[in-house]
């Protein structure tokens, strides 16, 4: 696999062309890749262009349970949008927030780093594990400049946690070009981003970010800025479904 990832990279090392590389991979791939939207506005941007390339293709959401109303609005937006997107909602096990819920409070997250963690992962990270379950590879929205946690990013990585290919075909992007596509292609987008809301997850865990602050500085906005992953985008994950 780290050979194919790596005649991947090198294949596509030089290419700021994110239509050839999603024509090359959702035609490569096909019924076997999936893209991973929240809706942000990088992701917004490979929706539209993922239905200019191959409308089929799996799109999926995470709807954690916690997320802000503008959210929520912005997905009926896009579903009326396109047509043929096949937007799949993945929601948490209710067991599983039940039990969390039952023995750490509904906004655990603010009590410690591991209890933030733990709810992630049971609200994130394994329906996320369901919505990968028989494909071979999944595009993201992250981009370099996104975080200090961002920034070694490769165009294609091998996800050791659900051990297929990850795609991210805007790592090179700038905000600014994010913003030029969304109004360029009239793409509907979070209107939350109008008031200063630059990265927009659950809303307890999200905020605007201040003048002049960074990217991600709105998200989890009570830890230090190398904690901030919700565990979709790590390696190695610290939890798995049998430890905790
Ligand atoms: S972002 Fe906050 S509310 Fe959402 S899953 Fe993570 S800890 Fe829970």
């Amino acid at each position: 696999m780290k050979n194919q990832v790596d005649r991947l990279n090198q294949q596509f090392q030089d290419a700021r062309d994110v239509q050839a590389v999603l024509d090359y991979f959702l035609n490569h791939f096909s019924g076997k890749i999936g893209f991973a939207s929240s809706m942000g506005a990088e992701d917004q941007v490979l929706t539209d262009l993922i239905q200019k390339t191959n409308s089929q293709t799996k799109v999926f959401t995470l709807d954690t349970g916690r997320l802000p109303d503008e959210t929520y609005d912005l997905i009926d937006q896009t579903r009326n949008r396109y047509p043929d997107l096949r937007l799949q909602v993945y929601f948490p096990r209710p067991d599983n927030v039940e039990m969390m819920v039952a023995e750490k409070g509904v906004n655990l997250f603010y009590e410690s780093i591991a209890d933030r963690k733990l709810c992630c992962f049971y609200r994130k990270v394994e329906p996320l594990r369901r919505a990968l379950q028989g494909l071979d590879g999944w595009i993201t929205g992250l981009r370099r400049e996104q975080s200090v946690t961002r920034q070694q990013l490769k165009l294609v990585e091998f996800d050791e946690d659900n051990a297929l290919l990850k795609i991210n075909p805007l790592i090179h992007w700038t905000e600014d070009e994010v913003w030029k596509y969304l109004r360029q292609n009239r793409v509907p987008y979070n209107r939350l981003h109008d008031s200063n809301y630059s990265s927009i997850g659950c809303a307890p865990c999200t905020r605007a970010v201040p003048q002049g602050g960074a990217l991600r500085d709105g998200r989890w906005w009570w830890e230090n800025p190398e904690h901030k992953e919700c565990g979709l985008h790590r390696k190695n994950q610290e939890l798995t479904l049998e430890k905790v």
